[in-house]
């Protein structure tokens, strides 16, 4: 069994184990004409029922052709072109490249005394990340962060921060804010740091979906005279369905106005930092407490990678606690840079090095113009929706989601309609021809595209809407048929 670890006498196993890996994926994605088979749960557990855990294979050939069967053959394929459900990213090979690195090399990025340069390229990229924002580096100003799990473990750390820097300890009267578009992992973190079940207040967004801002002030001033406690506005920049981004330099005066912590959830808009055409949508950025970014959605790297960055480093204090075997408190004035001081996590994945090695290749430009792609795609899209008759589109993306529905100029009934969009979808998932996402705007069922990947043509957008228009007409002429 010893032969199956990794070390000095099996590297050849090593070469030959991976190799094959790699074939078999590079033969699969080279393959794939759908992104999906459209396989139900019902049809694939069964294939797990002849599985033995504690009768392995022992040869790689047969583990990969098992493999195929329960995973490969009919997983989800981001890199398809008319995949266009999630914020999935199609990944970028350098990226690819060094998950083979960092998994054998396997450092920790708890500690220097695990990871050594590791933690250097983390906080290089800290650094870059941070003076992209406009934070200034290390150096000059004192910003730092953390590479996290991803964006909802960032929002998390971010309100950590806050709730510790706020100017009370009664949490019971800690607010949050944020717009009715925030992604619900502020909730989850509320609830998480002990705040009350009111503690997120909800702000009602404009016709863009931005944050309505005379409505943040209204309840800013609200909730101080009634003697509770702002501890911190959410700014959204990129919500999760429609893209939009909270008008951030106004968000940022209130803040300074009201001491509340301002942090800026860019886990989707984050790939803005590296375009050169567009960067200019993140203005006042620079003015965050604390900013989410996840590289794993507008960066097209691998899940996971992500960062929570902070102005003021030193803020990051109230997540360090010292362990006697790990970081004891000596290695401060040391002067040993051990990264678990700054994370809510222990043992952590280099996931940094994906960006490095994709940085060191491609360049952050290269990064910006496949995001600047997407979004000009999505414009594209815009139109051919706000055109079509048959569909009602939601609003104009300002990064790279559409969000619309189906509208048949001779039904009425919104819940006919609600249900044809809703069985669109599904139609359309289980043919595996396509992959769209849903949502609720007013209450209403929508269809989504989120365009990530740049391959993804109008043709294929057109194509699409044909395809949902084809499963919807096909729902309502078998409701009437049922009706009649
Ligand atoms: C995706 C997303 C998150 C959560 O990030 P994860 O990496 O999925 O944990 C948080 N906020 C916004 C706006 C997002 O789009």
């Amino acid at each position: 069994m010893r032969s199956h670890l990794l070390n000095d006498t099996t590297a050849e196993r090593y070469r030959r184990t991976a190799t094959a890996a790699v074939e078999r994926v590079a033969d699969k994605l080279a393959a794939t004409r759908k992104p999906f088979t459209g396989i139900t749960p019902e049809q694939l557990a069964p294939r797990f029922d002849a599985i033995d855990l504690d009768r392995p294979l022992g040869d790689t050939t047969a583990v990969l052709d098992e493999l195929e069967s329960v995973y490969l053959r009919d997983a989800v394929y981001f890199h398809h072109p008319r995949y266009l459900a999630h914020l999935n990213c199609p990944v970028v090979i350098p990226a690819v490249a060094a998950e083979a690195v960092l998994s054998a090399v396997n450092s920790s990025l708890d500690t220097w005394d695990q990871s050594a340069g590791a933690t250097l390229i983390e906080r290089r990229l800290v650094d870059w990340t941070a003076s992209r924002i406009g934070f200034g580096t290390a150096e000059e100003t004192g910003a730092d962060g953390v590479f996290t799990s991803g964006g909802s473990q960032s929002n998390l750390q971010a309100l950590l921060l806050a709730r510790e820097e706020a100017k009370t300890d009664d949490f019971a009267k800690l607010r949050v804010f944020a717009s009715e578009c925030g992604h619900f992992s502020v909730q989850k973190s509320a609830k998480l740091l002990g705040l009350s079940p009111e503690a997120v207040i909800a702000i009602p967004c404009d016709n863009d979906k931005r944050m309505r801002t005379v409505v943040l002030a209204r309840e800013l001033a609200r909730c101080t005279s009634e003697g509770l406690v702002p501890m911190a506005v959410v700014a959204t920049a990129g919500t999760t369905d429609f893209g939009s981004i909270d008008p951030l330099p106004e968000i940022a005066e209130l803040c300074e106005l009201y001491g509340a912590w301002m942090h800026v959830d860019a886990a989707y808009g984050c790939g803005l930092l590296a375009s050169r055409t567009r960067r200019h949508l993140l203005d006042g950025i620079e003015h965050a407490d604390s900013v989410t970014v996840d590289y794993h959605k507008s960066f097209f790297q691998p899940v996971s990678s992500s960062a929570l960055l902070v102005r003021d480093g030193a803020t990051l204090r109230h997540a360090t606690y010292h362990a006697e075997y790990l970081n004891p408190r000596r290695t401060v004035e040391e002067r040993i840079p051990n990264q678990v001081d700054k994370s809510l996590q222990t043992t952590r994945r280099f996931d940094a090095l994906k960006l490095w090695m994709t940085l060191r290749t491609m360049g952050a430009d290269g990064i910006g113009e496949l995001f600047d792609e997407v979004c000009d795609l999505a414009g594209e899209g815009w139109r051919l929706l706000a055109a079509d008759p048959r569909y009602d589109v939601v609003v104009q993306p300002s990064l790279s989601t559409l969000v619309f529905r189906y509208v048949p100029a001779d039904v009425t009934g919104p819940a006919v309609i609600d249900r044809a969009n809703l069985y669109a979808r599904k139609a359309l998932f289980a043919s595996g021809d396509a992959v769209v996402a849903g949502t609720k705007v007013g209450g209403k069922h929508y269809l989504k595209f989120t365009l990530l990947n740049p391959e993804t043509t109008l043709s294929d957008i057109a194509a699409v809407l044909d395809l949902i228009a084809g499963h919807a007409e096909q729902y309502l002429g078998e409701s009437l048929v049922h009706a009649s």
